[in-house]
């Protein structure tokens, strides 16, 4: 049966080896089964510009080109870690670039994509530096860096958001900030990741009930994924390791 996999906050840097080496078995081992696959965001930990030629990140393009070469549809959104993953990259990995968010016709459902950091609405501060970093002015003097120095500002970021993460709320997305989106994009089902909680919220909405699925990240051996089908929807407990899965 044709099927669909969603995946999310991978965060794959050089200095994690096994980290790498998980992601990469998916990417040349389960993967290869899909008819597509979505990469909702992070899939690196840091991304300073696709002119970087850190060797450290050549497997992961080499196996995503691999995995669109065969055939599998690859569409990829940026997280809020690697936001600027381009199009250079998309052409030599075969990627396809999604916006943020994104409705897709899953199966003749129409879904809701996105990476989940523009869902944390309480986090004013960071809102305000998403909408900065996010412009086409910002991103291009940002570019225009050499890259020692782009290294050293993703870096200071990153510390920042470290903190940040550490003091998060349970669930850093409002209820309410689900549903305006679902009731905006006239959708009853979303996807998304970001928070690292992986789960299955049922939601009512119009009468109706809408579901909000949320991926894993790929921090241990055993990460929740989704895969989709004709009949569903259903996220899985996938193990890197040994290329097993189980419904959660
Ligand atoms: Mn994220």
């Amino acid at each position: 049966m044709s099927e669909t996999l969603f995946i999310a906050d991978l965060h794959l840097t050089p200095s994690d080896p096994r980290l790498m080496e998980r992601g990469l078995t998916f990417l040349s081992g389960r993967a290869r089964s899909a008819e597509s696959l979505y990469i909702l965001g992070d899939l690196f930990e840091v991304w300073i510009g696709d002119d970087d030629q850190t060797s450290g990140y050549q497997p992961v393009i080499a196996a995503l080109q691999q995995l669109t070469r065969q055939g599998v549809a690859v569409f990829l959104m940026v997280g809020n870690r690697d936001f600027l993953l381009g199009t250079t990259f998309c052409e030599i990995s075969g990627c396809q670039l999604l916006t943020d968010p994104t409705v897709i016709d899953l199966y003749g459902i129409p879904t809701l994509l996105t990476h989940g950091d523009q869902l944390c609405t309480a986090d004013v501060a960071y809102q305000t530096f998403r909408q900065q970093v996010r412009q086409a002015d910002w991103q291009k003097q940002f570019l225009a860096l050499p890259l020692a120095h782009r290294r050293l500002l993703a870096q200071q970021a990153r510390a920042q958001s470290q903190v940040y993460t550490q003091t998060m709320t349970l669930d850093p997305i409002p209820t309410e900030a689900v549903i305006a989106w679902l009731k905006f994009y006239g959708v009853y089902r979303l996807i998304h990741g970001h928070i690292h909680r992986p789960g299955c919220h049922e939601l009512n909405l119009n009468e109706q009930i809408a579901t909000r699925y949320v991926v894993g990240d790929w921090q241990q051996e055993d990460i929740v994924i989704l895969r989709s089908t004709i009949e569903g929807c259903q996220l899985l407990s996938y193990h890197a390791l040994s290329s097993s899965e189980h419904l959660l």
